[in-house]
Parts: structure tokens; sequence; C-alpha cells
């Protein structure tokens, strides 16, 4: 299977670092390749390295003033505007440079998949779903995921899926798509009322030509788990069934997990490897096995997204690692090195359960709150029945 996935590295792609103590830090990136290859994940695998995204690629989604801004920020001693020098986006050297090559980096993953012969692609270093059209937000500069999404649109593909379950909300990649009805977004994420950004409500469907394409899945604080696949197999498979995409493009970010210090979710390694497996086969049922991936979010960054990601990669790659495998010495020996008093886990999972009960029929769950209002307010848009565990 190797051969046939495009893994998009470049370790020019570090150097989207914003800087400081800033919680988007390269080093999650780099200790996952490190992992990764430490697993034998890798072996084999030549590397698609992107080039960077042009002014005309960067239109489709972004406005040419705010790349302007982008451009000029580094030099500028007043402030630019569009998000631009805020603490979560601070203003970085070459920060246009960076941020054009991770959008590189995902129409490269594209690419492969359009034109490269390739089921599937993943840029690791791709998935900054918060950055809109004329803004930065969210340690986002560049909207990768809106960017490869326009391309595949202009390039053979009229039906596109976009899964995000990353904590946050995917603001802008619905933002972009919200009255495009060939594209459906769809993102579970901590509910609105407790994090930023604060969107991502049930009633956002869309705009009135595209009613029913954005939908969102918002869960409580201390989601776990199985309530999370059990909210996830209650709404989305039954959607992608009904809207048969082309091709499923997922932003795989990782800060579900309970250990992220920015949110409140409670899902685990053992979670997320089971989520990246649920998404390969809904890839290979509902989109004929074309399956785009990017990172995202993640900012546990010694214990939790290496070894999340490193499972990505796995699942991609057909090399899935089982969660005892235990961690290699060298790669624990050069985290320490880092961050000296970091305690790691020994092995590749965190020792949760991820077996979930499904929905419909059987005892009532907090969590059915919320997909019952997912199911009644999305699956009459889509002709499928709110009430009917089949659907
Ligand atoms: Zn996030």
């Amino acid at each position: 299977m190797g051969d046939r996935v495009g893994v998009v590295w470049d370790p020019a792609l570090l150097g989207y670092d914003l800087g400081g103590d800033h919680p988007f830090n390269p080093v999650r990136l780099e200790l996952t390749m490190r992992l990764a290859r430490g697993l034998g994940v890798l072996d084999g695998v030549e590397f698609v390295v992107p080039d960077t995204a042009g002014d005309a690629d960067l239109g489709r989604v972004h406005r040419p003033d705010y790349v302007a801004a982008v451009r000029e920020a580094p030099m500028a001693s007043w402030d630019v505007g569009h998000g631009l020098g805020t603490a979560d986006n601070p203003v970085f050297d070459q920060m246009h440079a960076a941020s054009a090559l991770v959008v590189g980096g995902s129409l490269a993953a594209a690419r492969c998949i359009a034109d490269g012969g390739v089921d599937r692609a993943v840029n690791l270093a791709g998935g900054l779903h918060h950055a809109m059209p004329d803004r930065a937000a969210g340690f986002c500069v560049y909207n990768d995921c809106a960017v490869a999404i326009s391309w595949l649109l202009d390039n053979g593909f009229d039906r596109i899926a976009y899964l995000d379950v990353d904590v946050h909300h995917g603001d802008g990649v619905q933002t972009v798509f919200y009255d495009d009805p060939r594209v459906l977004t769809v993102s579970l994420h901590q509910h609105p009322a407790t994090l930023w950004p604060g969107t991502g409500s049930v009633t956002e469907l869309g705009g009135p030509g595209a009613q029913g394409t954005s939908v969102n899945i918002p869960l409580a604080p201390g989601t776990r788990d199985a309530e999370w696949l059990r909210a996830f197999h209650a709404t989305v498979p039954s959607l992608l069934a009904a809207f048969r995409p082309q091709v499923l493009v997922t932003q795989c970010g990782v800060d579900t997990h309970v250990e992220d210090p920015l949110a409140d979710l409670a899902l685990s390694v053992d979670g997320h490897r089971e989520i990246y497996r649920t998404l390969r086969d809904l890839a290979g049922q509902y989109a004929g096995g074309k399956w785009l991936v990017m990172g995202g979010g993640g900012y546990e960054l010694l214990r939790v997204v290496p070894r999340s990601w490193t499972h990505l990669l796995a699942t991609v790659l057909d090399r899935d690692i089982p969660v005892e495998t235990a961690l290699p010495v060298d790669w624990a020996t050069s985290v320490r090195k880092l961050s000296p008093n970091v305690v790691l886990p020994s092995v590749m999972g965190d020792g949760v359960d991820v077996a979930f009960q499904r929905w419909g029929g059987g005892r009532e769950q907090p969590v059915d709150t919320v997909i019952r209002d997912v199911r009644n307010a999305v699956f009459p848009l889509h002709g499928l029945d709110p009430d009917d565990p089949r659907d």
C-alpha cells in the first residue's frame, strides 16, 4: 500500500513556527515523524515534497489585501490588522512563505489524489481550519483545507465531504463553503458555549441553496471516546451515504485528548486511533476509497500528538500499530533531551477501552440529546428519517 499513498513531508514545514511559548509548536510534527520512523511506519515511503502555494491558489479563498498584509507584516512597524500580531496569531519571520508552504502541502496531497493515481494522501502540517478569507484566526494564517477543497472542485470533483474532528469548530472551512452545495462540511467539536471560537451550533445548516451541507455536532465538555463514537456513528455515516462524496477530506486535530491543555473533551489516543480507522472505512465505503488527510490542533506536544499522529500515518498507510506497542527507547531518549522532567507513556495507547453502544434502542445516554438535535435538523434535508436508527 505504501506506494499508493502520498505522504507529504519536507522539514521546511517546521518553519510554520509561531515562536516563544506559543502552543502551536512545530516540535509536535518533528516528534511525530521521528516516532513514526522509529516504529517503521514510514519504511520505504518516498515523501511528496510540496511547493509553496502561489497567489492564484491562495486567492481561491483569501482576499488579496489579506495576503499582502501577511507578506508585509514581518517588516511593518505598524499594525497590519487582519488578526495578525495578536497573541493567537503573532507575526513571525517568513510568515507568508511558511504559511503558503503548508497550503502547498495540502495542494500537493490533493494533486496526488486527483491526478497521481493515488487513493490516499496526507499532509500532517495542514489542517489550519480557522483561517478566514480576510484574516488570521486561531493559530491559522492560510486555510489549506479550504484551498485544497477549492482546487479539487476545479479538478474533476464536484461532491466533496469535509469531516473535521478537531476539538474546535471548523469555522473557516464552513464559512468558505457555507453556500456551496457541492461541499458537505461536518464538524464534531466541543460545545460552542464552552470553547473558542463560539460557533458550530446545530442550527448552522448552510446557506439558502445549500441547506443541510453544513453539519455541526457540538459535544459537552468531558465527552469520552464511547460517547464521541456513538454521536459520530449516529450521524455521519448516513449523511455520507446520502451525499455520496467522491472524496473524503478530513481534518484530524487531536486536541480532543483528555490531556490537551486548551480544551475539555476527554478522548484517548486509543480513541483517536479508532476514529482514524473509522474514517478509513468510511472513505472506502462512501468515497471510492479516496481520502485526503490533514493534521490540525493538538497541544499536548510530547505525550499525545506524536503517538496519535503516528497512528494516523499508520492507518493511512494500512500499517496499523497495536496500542500495546512499546515506545522506542531512542525516541523516548530524544524527548527527554527536550524536556528532562517529562513522564512519558510506555506504550502507543492509553489503555482505554473504546467499545461503545450504538444509538437506537438500548438505554438513553446524555449524548443522545445532541444526536437527536442533529438528526432532526439535518436528516430530513437529505431525505433521511431522523427517527429510524437504520438511517
Ligand atoms: Zn483545535
